[in-house]
Formats: structure tokens, C-alpha cells, sequence
């Protein structure tokens, strides 16, 4: 089962992928959590990414595609994978159809949590506060502004993108965490 997961930073696509990776046993594949990862070992990926990140700004298509494209071989995936955090940009989706083809897979779901961006300035706020002295360096206010600025000019096209080929389906990102997970529940189990 392969799912992508669509939304603003601060949604809560990462909680979700956890809770779907948990319920069936398919892995989440956060790009943001494997840039990080490479820039905390100071691969090469790793420092040109961190810089980016840091200011806010997309990594460039070939290194992300390139990056999940390995991902996907690995044997953890052969259950399905969680899509948190890619495709951001039209570019990256029409990448990713590409190799979905090439490699005989398909996407059984994408779905989008709709939120209100006022709403996430005080989540990122709340993230920040939680995670005293391992706080994400993008997670601040200023940043997190030029990253829905970010999201509003270069990822969320993508959503005509699957609406058009009768894809897409929403979810309220506004409802309590445990909420979203059963309608995400009703969505893929299709009841
Ligand atoms: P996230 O944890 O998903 O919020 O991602 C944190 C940062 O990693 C983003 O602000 C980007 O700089 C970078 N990043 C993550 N995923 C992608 C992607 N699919 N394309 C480009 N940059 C990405």
C-alpha cells in the first residue's frame, strides 16, 4: 500500500505517517527526517541540504528524487511506503509517477490534510517548546513563514495536479489527531 500524505509544514503529515506506518506496517519515508539525518552525518547530501533547510527552501528535485528513488528499492518498503514530505513540487510528482511506472508500483492514495495556516503558526510554536534543546532549527516562526511562502508557490500545485487525474482526497487537518487517523482509516480501507 503506497500513500502520499499532502499538506502546509506543521499539519501533522508526520504524526499521521507514524500512526499508518504503526496500524500497517508500511515505513514512513520522510524526506525531511532523511536530509536531516545526512546532514547530521555530514555527507555530502547532507551539507548542502542543511544550509537550504535552514533557510527555509526546497532542496533541489534531482537530489530528492534521486534520494527516495534509492529509498524505495530497500526491502522495508516491499509492504508500501508513506509519502511524508514529497512530492513538493509538480516536477518531483511527475518524477515520482515516472518511477513508480519504471519500477511496477502504484499509488493506492493521496491525501491531503486541509488546515488553516493560523492554525500552525501556534503548532510550530507548541513543536518548539516540546522539543527543548533538540528544536529543529527550521522550526521558528520566521522561517516557518518563508516555508508556507514556500508551500503556497511551489508544492501546493500539485494538488490540481492529482485532482486532475481524479486522485485527490481531503481530510480536515483541523480535528484532533485521533480524529484525522480514523477518517485516514475510512479512506484506505475504503468503509
Ligand atoms: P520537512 O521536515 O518535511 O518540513 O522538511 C524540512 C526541509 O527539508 C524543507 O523545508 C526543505 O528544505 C527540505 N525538504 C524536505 N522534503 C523536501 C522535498 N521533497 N523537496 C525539497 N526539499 C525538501
Amino acid at each position: 500500500m503506497n500513500i502520499i500524505l499532502l499538506g502546509p509544514p506543521g499539519c501533522g503529515k508526520g504524526t499521521q505517517a507514524k500512526l499508518l506506518q504503526e496500524r500497517y506496517g508500511v515505513v514512513q519515508l520522510s524526506t525531511g527526517d532523511m536530509l536531516r539525518a545526512a546532514a547530521k552525518e555530514g555527507t555530502a547530501l547532507g551539507r548542502k541540504a542543511g544550509a537550504i533547510m535552514n533557510e527555509g527552501k526546497l532542496v533541489p528535485d534531482d537530489l530528492i528524487v534521486s534520494m527516495i528513488a534509492e529509498r524505495i528499492e530497500k526491502p522495508d518498503c516491499r509492504n508500501g511506503f508513506i509519502l511524508d514530505g514529497f512530492p513538493r513540487t509538480v516536477a518531483q510528482a511527475k518524477a515520482l509517477d515516472a518511477m513508480l511506472e519504471e519500477k511496477g508500483l502504484r499509488l493506492d492514495h493521496v491525501i491531503e490534510l486541509d488546515v488553516d495556516e493560523k492554525v500552525l503558526f501556534a503548532r510550530i510554536e507548541g513543536r518548539a517548546a516540546e522539543a527543548a534543546g533538540a528544536v529543529r532549527a527550521d522550526d521558528n516562526p520566521e522561517t516557518l513563514r518563508k516555508r508556507l511562502a514556500v508551500y503556497r508557490e511551489q508544492t501546493a500545485p500539485i494538488l490540481p495536479y492529482y485532482r486532475d487525474k481524479g486522485r485527490l482526497q481531503q481530510v480536515d487537518g483541523m480535528q484532533s489527531i485521533d480524529e484525522v487517523a480514523r477518517q485516514l482509516v475510512v479512506i484506505i480501507e475504503g468503509v
